[in-house]
């Protein structure tokens, strides 16, 4: 079985959508991900979630 995950390749980046927690606050994140290597290429945090 091949594995290609360190093959260099052009990233093709899908934006997620994810809620996290931080001191119980719930917040949500933007996060781009490779659909090839499911690298997360870059994270943000959004606003927060509605209380
Ligand atoms: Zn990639």
């Amino acid at each position: 079985m091949k594995v290609q995950h360190s093959r260099p390749h052009k990233h093709t980046s899908v934006t997620l959508h994810a809620i996290r927690q931080r001191s119980g606050v719930p917040y949500e994140i933007e996060r781009r991900v490779c659909t090839a290597c499911k690298r997360v290429l870059d994270e943000k945090p959004l606003r927060r979630a509605a209380a």
